[in-house]
Parts: C-alpha cells; structure tokens; sequence
C-alpha cells in the first residue's frame, strides 16, 4: 500500500510537491479551499476579460523548464512563450520613460545614453550577478534549510565572499552607478523579494541577472497557462484535487498526524503537507503545544508588502504604455519607508500597471484593453472601500497625465482586491501579498522551517518557508519538501 498524503493548498508550491510525490509512488491528494487551483496565481473572466489574479512576471525560465523536465514534458507541451521587448518601460515623469530592452547590445546603449562609461560597469555588474545566479541555483535553492551545516561545504563557503550576502544591494549598486535612474533599475527587481535594497544582500543581485540577461517573457494565454499545466501533470501522475475543501485543522494524536479535518470530511494521512501560508497551517491548523513556532515569533517576521490591485476592463487601446509598466515617479524612499519603517497607506504611491492585452489577443475583446494596476502597501493596513477608491483616483490621475489620455471614463470593468481578500481567500497572514520577505536574517537556514519539529510526518512549503517569494521559488519549495519526505519514507 503506497502512503497516504494529503496536501493542503494547491498553489505552485502545492502542486509542485503533490506531483513529485504521486511521481515517487505516493498516494496523492490536495485539498483546496478555492473553487479554482492556483492560490495567488488565479484567473477569472468577466465582461469579456480574462485576468491574472497575481503573478505577471515570468522569469527565470529555466525554472518552469526543469520542472516539466523532471517527468518527461517541455513547457511547450503545454503553453506557448514569448520574450517581452521592450521587457518592461519605466516613468519618471511625463515623456521621460526608460524602455528597458531586451537585447544585451541594446542595453549596453541604453546605459551609456544615462551615464557615460556605465556599459563597462553593467558587463561587471551582471558578471557578478550572473556567478551569484549559478551559485545560487546549483547550491543553494535546492537545499532544505534544516541547519547551517548544509552550507558547510569548501566550494559554498569559499564563494560565500563573492556571493556578498552581508553588503546590503543599495551599497553594492551605488559602488558602481551614479545615474539615479540607472539605480533605480538596478535596485528595482528586489522589491520582489519583499525588502528595501537597504536591508537586502547583495547576493540578490542574481535578480537583475534574472531580469537584465534572462530574460522577462509571457505564457500565451495569461500565467494561469502555467497553473492549467501543473494540474494536467498532476492528474495525469495520479494526484486528486479536491476544491471547495478549506481544511479546519490537523488531526495530532500522538505526535503523529493522523488526518485532516474539513467542514464535511475527515481525511486521512500517512503525511502532511501544509502548502497554504505558513502562519494559517501552524497557528490556525494545529493546536499550540504542536505549533513550530508561536504568535511573538511571526510578529516579528518581516513579510513581503502587501498590495492594492484594480483589474480594469478598458473599451479603447491605452497608448503609451508597454505590457509591463512601472511608474517611479515619485519618491522611492518614501514609498519603502511608508511600506517598511512606518507602516501607512503611502503619501505618494509608486505603482505598476500590466497591460497583457499589448501581447496577448486573447485577453480583451478587440479594440480594448486588459489593465492591472498594483500598488505595494505595508500588511495589516486598515482596508475598506473608500481608501481603495481614494488611491483608484490618485494612481489614475497620474496615469491619465503620465500617458496624457482620459482613460477612466472607458472603464467598463473595474474589481479591486487588497488585504481583506488577502485574508479572506488565502489565509494570508497580515493581509501579505508574497509571504516572507529575503532579508539577511529570512534567507536559507534562518527561514520558518520546511519540518515539524512537534509532528514527526508534518511539513510545509510555499512562499512563507525556503527558498522564499514568487513564482519560481515556490516551485522549487514544492520540489525541496517532496524530496525531504521521499528521503525519510522511501
Ligand atoms: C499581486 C501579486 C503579484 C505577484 N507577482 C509576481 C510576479 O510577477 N512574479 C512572480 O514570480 N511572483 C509574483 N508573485 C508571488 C507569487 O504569486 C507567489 O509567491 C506564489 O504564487 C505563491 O505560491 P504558493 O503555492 O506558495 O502559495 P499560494 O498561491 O497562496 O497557494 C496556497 C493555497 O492554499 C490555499 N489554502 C489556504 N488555506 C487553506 C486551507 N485551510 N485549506 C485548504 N486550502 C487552503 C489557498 O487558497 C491557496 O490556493 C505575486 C503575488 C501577488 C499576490
């Protein structure tokens, strides 16, 4: 009889373990709270529209290639890819918009036109980068992060100096780039990481390797592409998806987790994988004296930002802007500070918008247009609807007067999710977007632990444990955590 596990959550991280294990020969099922797979990476249509829910950005390609590797496929057996040129353009203000190309030649130009000499800077600086990425890859995201003896081995600790895990990112930019708009770009990608540059190793520089020289491209089709995919994989390796199934706690015997409890049914279990967000498996899911860690310790977790997002349905094509558009036109500082140091809606906002329907027919009607605007915040802000509006209208004048155009009259579709949805559809903890942040002290090792240390045959995944957030590391977390369990029940 093959063993019994039940997963909870099926976002990447949840699919990604649930495949591997039904792989290995385990007996596979997930339960999702949701009516629909997919965690912060869902889709919904309406009016016409069809709208990722979270992730835009697909880098590090390889990633998602390795995965469908690992039993046999190709990501193009499933979605079809497109590399992104301009990757992304970036506002500093009205007509001043840095597009950032895709082509390496073209970026070398593109420095220089800011900052005489910084070509030969950038090739340095993406040298570094790209070592950091490689090692970063081979050594370090795949390992579990039980102890500090994993990274014990002479070639880890010999490249632990240029791997530069305690200069902060801001210093090591600033070492070599003056240009307060190149700056930006270069400090830009760790924001996904969930911390300011300030208090982010410069080992991340592998982001901008990720962006700069990888690569930003688009799943045809919208990143749910990706999502569709891992769950045909999952159900052609056997694993039952069960949605509509919120798990209300775990069943603890003897130190032992016996099963799962959800309003309807107690399911029962060999193993268990918590796949939701961290916080809600061990705080809300297990009673205290079985808990990995308790409330004093989360608190003082630094999570990733939170944000405000409008999915917006446009009956006019939007000029002047690209599929992937950040607005840094205001203070950059000012907005980390209101996110980090002093947590408060923020004066004035930096924001993002996504415009798939640039690349992507298929996700508007035609002569529309598909819009999703995000704006970072702090957690466990205060949210309700006329706050939301509120920012609705300051981020649409600016876009409006950025692009000069009136757009907000031909909005004919308009939803807007923030904290409380957070909360409500994820269990998120402090209403967080993207789990815990990479700081020096959340990285590897020093991450919430992928192991129960209280229940022996209890384990999580996902954004809020190693390697950390986003698409690619979650991916990777669901991959860690199924060989942790196929190495001690083999
Ligand atoms: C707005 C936004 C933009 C982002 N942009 C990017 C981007 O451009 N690129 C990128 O790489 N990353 C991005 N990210 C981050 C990325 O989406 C996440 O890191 C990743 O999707 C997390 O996957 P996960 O499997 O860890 O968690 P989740 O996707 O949250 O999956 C957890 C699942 O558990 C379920 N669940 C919770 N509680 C229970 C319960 N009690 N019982 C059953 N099920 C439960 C939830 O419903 C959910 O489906 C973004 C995230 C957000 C929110």
């Amino acid at each position: 009889m093959s063993k019994k596990i039940i997963v909870i959550g099926s976002g990447f991280a949840g699919l990604a373990t649930a495949t591997c294990l039904a792989d290995r020969g385990y007996d596979v099922t997930i339960l999702e709270k949701n009516s629909i797979p997919g965690g912060r990476a869902r889709q919904f249509e309406a009016a016409g529209f069809t709208f990722d829910m979270g992730p835009s950005w697909y880098w590090m390609p390889e990633v998602f290639d390795e995965y469908f590797e690992l039993f046999g496929k190709k990501t193009a057996d499933y979605y079809e890819l497109k590399r992104l040129d301009p990757s992304y353009s970036i506002y500093f203000g009205k007509g001043d918009i840095m597009k950032v190309p895709a082509n390496i030649e073209d970026l070398y130009a593109l420095f220089e036109s800011y900052e005489a000499g910084s070509s030969e800077n950038l090739k340095k600086f993406l040298k570094e980068a790209q070592y950091k990425y490689e090692v970063g890859m081979n050594e370090f995201v795949f390992k579990p992060g039980h102890s500090i003896l994993e990274f014990a081995d002479v070639r880890v600790l010999k490249s632990l100096f240029r791997l530069q895990l305690f200069q902060p990112m801001s210093t090591h930019v600033r070492k070599l780039f003056k240009n307060e708009k190149l700056i930006k770009l270069l400090e830009f990608p760790v924001l996904f990481l969930g911390a300011t540059p300030q208090n982010t190793p410069a080992l991340y520089s592998l982001m901008n390797y990720a962006d700069l020289s990888l690569g930003t491209w688009y799943p045809m089709g919208g990143m749910f592409k990706i999502i569709e995919a891992m769950v045909a994989l999952a159900k052609e390796k056997g694993v039952k998806i069960i949605l509509n199934q919120e798990v209300k706690s775990i069943n603890v015997p003897n130190g032992h987790a016996t099963s799962v409890l959800t309003a309807t049914q107690e399911y029962p279990a060999d193993i268990v994988v918590g796949a939701a967000d961290y916080h809600h498996v061990d705080q809300m899911l297990l009673e205290p004296a079985k808990q990995n860690y308790n409330e004093k310790y989360w608190d003082k977790r630094t999570m990733a930002p939170s944000s405000l997002l409008f999915y917006l349905g446009v009956n006019k094509k939007v000029e002047g802007i690209k599929h992937h558009n950040l607005f840094f036109d205001e203070s950059f500082e000012q907005h980390a500070n209101e996110i980090y140091e002093n947590p408060q809606w923020p004066s004035k906002p930096l924001f993002y918008v996504c415009c798939p329907s640039k690349t992507d027919a298929s996700v508007a009607p035609e002569g529309h247009e598909n819009l999703f605007l995000l704006i970072p915040l702090a957690p466990d802000l205060k949210d309700d609807e006329a706050t939301r509006e509120k920012y609705y209208n300051i981020i649409m004048d600016r876009l409006e007067d950025l692009t000069g155009q009136n757009i907000r009259k031909h909005v004919i579709y308009k939803r807007s999710f923030a904290h409380n949805d957070f909360k409500k559809d994820y269990h998120a903890y402090k209403g967080n977007a993207y789990g815990l942040a990479n700081t020096l002290f959340q990285t590897a090792f020093l991450k919430p632990k992928l192991k129960n240390k209280k229940v022996k045959n209890l384990y999580y995944a996902g954004q809020l444990t190693t390697p950390g957030p986003g698409v690619p590391p979650s991916l990777i977390s669901g991959q860690v955590v199924a060989t942790e369990i196929d190495k001690q029940y083999q």
